[in-house]
């Protein structure tokens, strides 16, 4: 057997990073991180782990040995990414979840939420000038993400978060774990979340539009409002399809996705990541080939 030119090396000095969830398979993030060591030229290679969905905190134990330098953390396990952890920043506090983990040469596990940078750095790329502190931000739903979003935004100086969620108990104890100037709404009382809004964000994990599983009264928001899905498959989901309609501006999960990697390659491989790389263009086409795939 011969190996081709673009084998690369995988060596006892590889540095290896990785991200767990269960499914992984979806995940883009080895395509963004292992582009971005391409390009560096590092000594890298970050891996997709799949560990049995009742074993996470037993897979975690184990790399406290000092193989990995760190991990993301994707569903279902970014609540007990903050069990195990030694040391808990207040961004993961705050969200009550992890979604990064870095294994220190000492043993001790250090967590991180990295949504909330990804969400602001994704506005950011994508829309010029929002400032979070201009207007009150709706976030829809109240699970992991909404509640990164929301303690996000708290911590951005929104000066007011309102959480609209199906189940509006979950959405008080969301409100009341991230603080600040934070609200509850039902589905019924999203008119009057509307409201005013600077932002709106979709992070419930179904569609949001009149001929989806919600349909929410999107004409009353202020047409200047930033409008943005966590969701990123279809890449221009329902919602941000209406949303563009009335002439909002757009912001796609997608990006959020990409601007939640950069600092997590920074925590890993100690370098921001390698300018030049076009990892949205190459996550494009790996979703468009998946949607080819048979299934
Ligand atoms: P989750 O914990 O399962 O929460 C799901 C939320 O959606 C809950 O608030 C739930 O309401 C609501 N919901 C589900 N089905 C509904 C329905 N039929 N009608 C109304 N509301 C419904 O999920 P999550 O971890 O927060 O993630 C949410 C989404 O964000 C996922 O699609 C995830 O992939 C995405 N996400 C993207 C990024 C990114 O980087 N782009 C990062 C994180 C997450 P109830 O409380 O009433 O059940």
């Amino acid at each position: 057997m011969t190996l081709s030119n673009s084998y690369r090396q995988i060596t006892g000095a590889t540095a290896v990073a990785g991200v767990a969830g269960s499914p992984v398979g979806h995940s883009l993030s080895p395509i963004i991180h292992n582009a971005w060591i391409e390009a560096a030229g590092i000594d890298a290679v970050y891996v997709p782990f799949n560990p049995p969905a009742d074993r996470f905190s037993h897979f975690a134990e184990g790399l406290r040995g000092g193989a990995v330098r760190g991990l993301n953390v994707t569903l279902p396990f970014k609540e007990a990414a903050l069990g195990v952890a030694h040391e808990v920043g207040e961004r993961a506090e705050r969200a009550g979840a992890a979604n990064l983990l870095i294994f220190n040469e000492d043993g001790s596990i250090v967590a991180d939420n990295v949504d909330g940078l990804g969400l602001l750095g994704a506005i950011a790329a994508q829309v010029t000038g929002f400032d979070p502190k201009a207007g009150p931000a709706v976030v829809m739903g109240a699970g992991g993400a909404a509640r990164g979003a929301a303690s996000a935004l708290i911590m951005a100086g929104a000066p007011e978060v309102r959480l609209v969620n199906r189940t509006l108990a979950r959405a008080e104890v969301v409100a009341g774990a991230v603080g600040g100037n934070s609200k509850a709404f039902s589905l019924d009382q999203a008119k009057a979340a509307f409201d005013g809004a600077a932002l709106v964000v979709n992070a419930t994990s179904v569609g949001v539009a009149s001929d989806d599983a919600l349909s929410l009264p999107l004409e009353g928001i202020p047409v200047t409002a930033v409008m943005m899905d966590m969701t990123y498959t279809p890449l221009i989901t329902p919602f941000l399809s209406k949303a563009r309609l009335l002439g909002h501006p757009i912001v796609d999960g997608l990006e959020m996705l990409v601007r939640q990697a950069e600092p997590s390659f920074e925590a890993f491989f100690g370098r921001v990541p390698p300018p030049g790389v076009d990892v949205r263009a190459l996550c494009i086409e790996a979703l468009k080939a998946r949607e080819k795939a048979p299934a």
